[in-house]
């Protein structure tokens, strides 16, 4: 396989709109792309045209407009280009500039948390011009992709693209205005992306016998505790041949749509991989990684695997996140979180790392929001998995000098136009940073901060739009001090001061995965928000709904509407686990543990040649004994089923607002983890020819 052979050989390219159009046409096509003209019906259909003829060239028979509606998935709709002439009814393959810009889905069967009204239930769908159209290939034949936003009647956002393309432009103006006084001409700011993706891989016909597995992505019952297994030595470990031939499929397929796949590992876990391309500005990314995770699902069925995109798929054992890896780049590809070779780089540096500090602590609340999720309660805070307090490392170098700047010890001079901190006090800031780093959420790796807080499950499009608009923010109101003021240089000295003393408490360069922070970030007053229902609810404080507003990303309106959303996804969530664990309990592990117990009863009576009714009566026998701890456990579990179905029953009848999701959590989610645990301690209690379904060693460690 020549990988620049296939590189992006499904994609429409900017190269092949250039090859394909008449020059004027081209020109015209790029300043609509940097938002410098509107795009007119005439550019549509030239490219229209263009993007048919080398689909149909390619063997497309279908297209659809592709989006990303308010689930975690994409949605697609697929026409094909068949049509028929009102003259003679000839067959003519037809795909026009309309069918290019705009689409009308049925957006009635999309989550809109009431934005849609039945009476005007269209949405649309609207051609995005910065992402590149391309091709699938599948079972279904090869079907032409058109990136789009997806929008109601009255213009909301129904969607995670539209919000996250309004933050890149918030953050690349205010970027913008503060390059100009660190010597940068540039055109653009945009915000870099590079998403590394953890995922399992388990045999299907495993999956196929475990109901949890199939219908939740993860496993309800089932634990290595009693095995002692050694779960550590996989890391970089040798790639097994079967998973290898996955990944030479998975590969394949990513680069001929242009994903940029780089780098393949095992991970952590046994079964655990994780797959990371060469980052991209962030709206690729974003479309991008969709297309890893969809790739990922469905390669991994032709090879006979499952893949497991859930952030805690088997209990006690590492689970799955996706690591954010962000920056901000010029059009020149300049990067802006670079520290620098010279004293003038460096102070850019270290205003842009200020902006992050001071946007991190103020808005630590709705950062954690975006990336809350049922899934990643279950991770945050457990093996190998950041806390769920949001604090930024920096390691030592950097924050020394930061630490000297708050005190003058470090001086930013203006010295012939160049602004330039006190040349013999900088010190170099190392690339290769300590490995206490990995315990933090929010780590500075070199040139880029990575955000390991991001479930693995889910779409990137939220924490982005976030990290955007929030940094953005505060690049603006710097910028505007700047702009304000008459000595620059002092001005640049006192932001960075000021955000050290203000927002330092953000800075944590220790092990995350301590007690002692717990209780030293509790002494700071930094949030510890464990849960997604209680994240929730920073969205819609006054500084969240204030921001958005502010900055044109989403109304107050359309705030809440997700807020219902996020809310009624959480309790269908706990909701779904719960009736599984119910099921599995009632109609698989009680009738084998009943059999088993009826099994041991005829043992014993054979070995005893005594009654069962004597067993019952007393004795110390080792028989006697384990019937007995067998009876406890199942009437434990018996109790503990009961009394999950009883409040399930009742909060079933309750409307899905934020207190009933709460009720989800402080109280279905505790008695699930009773029905578990007794679960699992049955399942190495008993004989494990009798054990209902797969256990973790069947899963994980058979060869
Ligand atoms: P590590 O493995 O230590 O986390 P890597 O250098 O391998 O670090 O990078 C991991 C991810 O970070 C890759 O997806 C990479 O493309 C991405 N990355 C590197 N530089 C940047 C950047 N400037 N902006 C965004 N992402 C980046
Ligand atoms: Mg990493």
């Amino acid at each position: 396989m020549n990988i620049q052979e296939i590189y992006g050989k499904n994609v429409f390219t900017e190269e092949k709109v250039r090859e394909r159009v008449p020059k004027g046409i081209f020109n015209e096509f790029k300043s609509i792309q940097k938002g410098n003209k509107k795009l007119s019906s005439e550019v549509a259909d030239v490219i229209s045209l263009a993007m048919r003829d080398w689909a149909i060239e390619n063997g497309a028979t279908h297209y659809t407009h592709w989006f990303q509606p308010l689930t975690e998935i994409t949605a697609e709709k697929h026409d094909s280009f068949l049509a028929f002439t009102k003259e003679n009814n000839a067959t003519i393959m037809e795909f026009s500039g309309s069918n290019l810009i705009v689409g009308e889905p049925d957006a009635s069967s999309f989550p809109s948390g009431g934005l849609r009204h039945t009476f005007e239930a269209r949405g649309y769908t609207a051609w995005d011009l910065s992402s590149p159209a391309f091709l699938k290939e599948d079972a279904t034949g090869v079907t032409l992709y058109i990136p789009t936003i997806f929008i109601s009647y009255h213009g909301q956002a129904l969607d995670k693209k539209l919000p996250m393309l309004r933050s890149m432009e918030v953050i690349n103006k205010a970027s913008l205005r503060v390059v100009k006084y660190f010597n940068i001409e540039a055109e653009s700011v945009k915000p870099t992306v590079g998403a590394e993706q953890e995922y399992f891989l388990i045999d299907k016909s495993y999956v196929n016998l475990r109901k949890d597995l199939l219908l939740t992505g993860k496993t309800l019952f089932g634990s290595l505790k009693s095995t002692g297994s050694q779960v550590k030595e996989h890391y970089f470990a040798h790639i097994p041949e079967r998973v290898g031939r996955f990944m030479k499929d998975f590969n394949e397929e990513l680069w001929k749509l242009g994903v940029p796949a780089k780098t393949q590992h095992n991970e952590v876990a046994p079964c655990q991989f994780e797959i990371a391309p060469v980052f991209e500005v962030s709206n690729l990314a974003v479309d991008h990684n969709q297309l890893v995770m969809e790739s990922l699902e469905k390669i991994a069925s032709r090879h006979g695997f499952v893949a497991l995109l859930h952030e805690k798929p088997f209990s006690n054992m590492n689970g799955s996140g996706k690591h954010n890896n962000w920056s901000l780049a010029t059009e020149k590809g300049q990067n802006l979180l670079d520290p620098g070779k010279n004293p003038e780089e460096r102070t850019r540096f270290l205003f842009f790392v200020s902006a992050i500090l001071k946007a991190t602590d103020i808005y630590a609340g709705i950062l954690k929001a975006s990336v809350s999720s049922a899934g990643n309660d279950l991770r945050l805070g457990g093996h190998e998995a950041p806390p769920s307090i949001i604090s930024i490392f920096l390691g030592s170098e950097l924050t020394q000098m930061l630490e000297d700047i708050s005190q003058d010890k470090i001086i930013i001079e203006k010295h012939k136009e160049i602004i330039s901190l006190g040349v013999n006090n900088i010190p170099d800031i190392p690339k290769d940073l300590t490995d206490r780093n990995r315990t933090s959420p929010f780590a500075f790796t070199g040139n880029k901060f990575e955000f390991r807080m991001m479930p693995s499950s889910r779409s990137i499009a939220t924490l982005n739009t976030v990290l955007n608009l929030t940094v953005g923010s505060i690049l603006e109101e710097f910028a505007d001090r700047l702009d304000k003021s008459s000595d620059v240089a002092q001005e640049i000295q006192n932001i960075i001061k000021e955000t050290y003393i203000n927002h330092g408490r953000i800075v944590f360069n220790g092990d995350g995965y301590s007690e002692e922070w717990k209780i030293e970030s509790e002494r700071r007053g930094l949030l510890n928000l464990n849960n997604t229902i209680d994240s929730a609810k920073e969205f819609i404080t006054e500084k969240s709904l204030s921001l958005y507003e502010r900055y044109n990303i989403l109304t107050r309106e359309e705030i809440f509407s997700r807020q219902i959303i996020r809310v009624e996804s959480y309790i269908s969530s706990i909701y779904t686990d719960a009736k599984i664990t119910i099921s599995m309990v009632n109609t698989q592990i009680m009738p084998a543990l009943i059999k088993c117990f009826g099994k041991m009863l005829i043992v014993y009576k054979d070995l005893s040649e005594v009654s069962v009714k004597k067993y019952l009566d007393g004795g110390s026998t080792y028989m006697e004994k384990s019937l007995k701890k067998l009876d406890k456990l199942i009437g434990d579990l018996t109790e503990g089923c009961e009394n999950l179905e009883k409040r399930l029953a009742e909060l079933e009848k309750e409307e899905a607002t934020h207190a009933t999701g709460e009720k989800y959590c402080r109280e279905i989610v505790p008695l699930m983890k009773k029905v578990r645990d007794t679960a699992d301690i049955l399942e190495v209690t008993i004989d494990k020819e009798d054990w209902p379904f797969p256990t973790y060693v069947d899963m994980l460690f058979r060869a």
